[in-house]
């Protein structure tokens, strides 16, 4: 062997390592993340960090701005839609991706302004750890974690603002998802909300006014994946709750929420009574259903 064949041999074996290199990097790239929990839960520390944030206040507008940046550090187009009401400044935000019929997979972001069910403090703000961050905090782990190349839908990520004043000085319930729903450009075929789902103690029901056929099949992926017991396919509560505005245009709709949560609407809904358990069980039933794809 020639020293020319050998310095030959030297750099088509630094090329054989360089396309293995290559190649595992690759892989790495494509294998599919998986909701985490852990991650999940990230999240609702984070907005509890900020405080109580209702409609309109400086923690409620800094976590409109935590889950754009988040959005858009998962390579989400993302959209605001503001708007007044009672003389404040509200805020819906969208991320989307992908095409195809959309689905929208939605959250309230924003927090009781009192604590009215709470027997020592009722006009204490709530932190809403369950009520209100646990389902932004399962959206913003789907954010990262989806498969973008296996969806068939066009996903909207929406995060809903002005839901959870109701009763309080003249406000009404649901006003961000009913001025969102009042200004669809396009009309979704599935509405899917997130409530109240991260009670360390879970017991999420089949809610009454929900699509059944889509109750059944999100609680059948829940199942094959070991979570019957804590998604229980049985109805139980009646809400009005930001898949309402949805279900009055005709649009097919479902709440999943967990409405025995001892500490709803008190001061003690704070991020002791959520687990990462509780939100990766949420999470992965809907990454499985939105990465099988959903026809009209
Ligand atoms: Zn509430």
């Amino acid at each position: 062997m020639s020293k020319l064949s050998v310095r030959w041999l030297f750099v088509l074996a630094l090329l054989a390592a360089l396309a293995a290199g290559g190649v595992w990097l690759a892989q790495r790239a494509a294998a599919p993340q998986v909701f985490d929990g852990e991650r999940a839960y990230q999240h609702v520390r984070a907005q509890l960090k900020l405080g109580a944030r209702p409609t309109g206040s400086p923690a409620g507008w800094a976590t409109g701005d935590y889950i754009i940046q988040s959005l858009k550090a998962a390579g989400w187009q993302v959209q605001t839609q503001e708007f007044d009401y009672q003389g404040v400044r509200a805020r819906n935000i969208t991320g989307t991706v992908g095409k195809g019929p959309q689905v929208i997979l939605g959250a309230h972001y924003d927090t009781r302004k009192r604590a009215d069910q709470d027997p020592v403090s009722p006009d204490a703000p709530v932190m809403g750890a369950n009520d209100g961050a646990s389902g932004v905090a399962v959206l913003l782990e789907l954010a990262r974690t989806l498969d973008r190349r296996r969806l068939q839908n066009q996903i909207v990520l929406a995060f809903f603002d002005a839901e959870d004043n109701g009763g309080l000085d003249g406000w009404e319930w649901i006003v961000g998802s009913t001025y969102f729903a009042q200004h669809l450009e396009t009309r979704p075929i599935l509405v899917i909300i997130v409530d109240m789902i991260g009670d360390a103690d879970q017991q999420i029901y089949w809610e009454r006014n929900s699509s059944r056929q889509w109750n059944q099949r999100i609680w059948q992926i829940a199942a094959s994946l070991g979570y019957e017991n804590y998604l229980l396919a049985q109805y139980k509560y009646s809400m009005l709750d930001d898949h309402t505005p949805f279900l009055r245009q005709g649009i097919s709709a479902v709440d999943m929420i967990d409405f025995d949560y001892p500490y709803w609407h008190t001061t003690a809904d704070t991020a002791d009574k959520v687990s990462p358990a509780s939100l990766e069980r949420v999470g992965r039933t809907l990454e499985v259903l939105v990465e099988q794809g959903i026809e009209p």
